[in-house]
Order: structure tokens, then C-alpha cells, then sequence
């Protein structure tokens, strides 16, 4: 995708918390009391993708969820990406920040009993990393406990793209692919083309028995019932991402995107505006 000027990426509406003003967001919560809180990360993905990938991912998925939802007349809100995540285990590649596991919990309860300090009542946490999903889960029973009449919930969308990727005609690739490879690195195509150097992407795959430990059914993020905590990227993969990026499409991206954004607006429809979808 080539622009006139200099953009390094394009922001498109609607307006996240961040650029809508205070009143603003008085006005939307006449509407509303829905907000989406994209639950980002800054780590490595490789050598081709930018290490705000997951934020920027977490805050488009929050993004084309919110558009959908406004056609069918449920408006939310989309609250400010929370930037850092529980990255320790990408530290061992140059520029990734990572905040401890209680750390982030702390952030995600401010965050919310921000929101819910507004009027806020559905806090719903939308994750670009599945790293901070227990802490996430944490946060949200945390938040329940201590407010009388919230409802949170954690969307954890993995498991339906990887329902979505086993039919098969989704991804190119042939051999096990997972962080930075050929699907998160379409999705990246997607929205910051300019930001990914498919020159720089190394092919890399993990041995069966260790690819099962990060991506596989049996993973409890994609609907398995085990979780191998993840010691360190570096010694699992020299490159940062595994599989081959260099298959990455960004049609392969929009079909990404639209398998996870169809099942996050299904359920915020049923559950939060009392729509059987
Ligand atoms: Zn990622």
C-alpha cells in the first residue's frame, strides 16, 4: 500500500479513548456503558514485524468489533490500549518491555475502575497477546469482587481462528506456524504495511513436541486443557517467529480479522445488548 506522505501507518475512526475528548465520552456513555480494552504487548515478532505488533493488532480487532457492532446498532466504546504486557520470556530480543505479572494485573484493575469510576459498566478485555490472558483473568474476577454491578469478561479469540485456520484454506503455510509467522504477520499487512519487511522474515520451525507446547489444540488458549508457561523465545527460536512469514498475505489478515472480529461481535450482541446472535 503506498501513501503520498511520509505516514508510517493510518489510524482509522472510529475514536478510541485516546483521541476522543472528555466530552466526548460523557456524550457516549448516554449510549453505552460497553467499553472494549484492547490488551496489547512490546515484543519481539521477528525481524519483519515492529514490536508494537500485538497492541496494534488488540486495537484493530477492538476497532473492527466496535464498527460492527454500530451496524447493528450496539455502540461501544473503545478504551485506550494498554500497551505493555507480560512479555519475559521475548526479553532476550533487543527493545521488548515487559511488565511482571502482578504489575499488569494492577494496570488492568486501575484501567477499569477508571472506566467504571465514568459510568462504564461492561468491561470487556480484548487481548493482541495470549501472554497476558491469566493475568487478564485475574484482573477481571479482581474487578467483580470489588464493584457491585460490573460485568467483565475476557474474549479470548484465538481459539476461533484457530478453529477458522484448521479448515484449511486460510493460511498458505503447510508446517506449524504461530507467533510472527504467516497469519500474525497478515494481520500486520493489513494495517501497517509499511512497518513489515517481508525481506527480513526468516523461515523457522519448532520440532513437533515443541510447537505443541506453544500452538496446538491441546494449548489451553486455543480451547486445550494444557499451559506450558514459556521460559524463553530466544532458546526456542534464534529468528523471534516461527514458521514462514513470507507466506503472509494481507487477503490472509482481512480473513483473520474477520473470523475473530465475527465471533467477538456474535457474543458482545447476546450477552451485553441482549440480542441472540
Ligand atoms: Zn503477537
Amino acid at each position: 500500500m503506498a501513501h503520498d506522505s511520509d505516514d508510517l501507518y493510518v489510524i482509522k475512526a472510529p475514536k478510541t479513548l485516546y483521541e476522543m475528548t472528555s466530552a466526548e465520552v460523557a456524550a457516549a456513555l448516554v449510549h453505552t456503558k460497553t467499553v472494549l480494552i484492547p490488551v496489547g504487548a512490546t515484543e519481539d515478532h521477528g525481524a519483519h514485524l515492529p514490536l508494537g505488533t500485538d497492541l496494534f493488532e488488540a486495537r484493530e480487532i477492538c476497532r473492527r468489533t466496535a464498527v460492527a457492532l454500530e451496524a447493528l446498532h450496539c455502540p461501544v466504546v473503545i478504551g485506550p490500549t494498554i500497551p505493555f504486557g507480560v512479555s519475559t520470556f521475548h526479553m532476550g530480543f533487543p527493545g521488548t518491555v515487559t511488565l511482571t505479572s502482578s504489575t499488569l494485573i494492577l494496570v488492568l484493575k486501575e484501567v477499569m475502575h477508571s472506566l467504571y469510576h465514568h459510568g462504564f459498566r461492561n468491561l470487556l478485555l480484548v487481548h493482541g497477546h495470549d501472554g497476558n490472558l491469566p493475568q487478564m483473568m485475574v484482573a477481571a474476577q479482581d474487578v467483580v469482587n470489588e464493584t457491585p454491578d460490573s460485568t467483565v469478561v475476557v474474549m479470548n479469540w484465538m481459539v476461533e481462528l484457530a478453529k477458522a485456520y484448521a479448515k484449511g484454506d486460510m493460511l498458505r503455510s503447510k508446517k506449524g506456524e504461530s507467533h510472527g509467522g504467516e497469519g500474525e504477520t497478515a494481520r500486520i499487512l493489513v494495517t501497517h504495511p509499511e512497518l513489515v519487511d517481508l525481506s527480513k522474515a526468516q523461515e523457522f520451525y519448532l520440532q513437533p513436541h515443541e510447537l505443541r507446547k506453544i500452538q496446538s489444540p491441546e494449548h489451553m488458549k486455543t480451547g486445550g486443557g494444557l499451559f506450558y508457561p514459556t521460559r524463553s523465545y530466544a532458546a526456542l527460536t534464534p529468528v523471534g517467529s516461527i514458521g514462514n512469514p513470507a507466506l503472509a498475505l494481507a487477503e490472509t489478515g482481512e480473513k483473520g480479522y474477520d473470523a475473530i472480529v465475527q465471533w467477538l461481535t456474535m457474543v458482545i450482541q447476546r450477552d451485553f445488548f441482549g440480542l441472540e446472535g
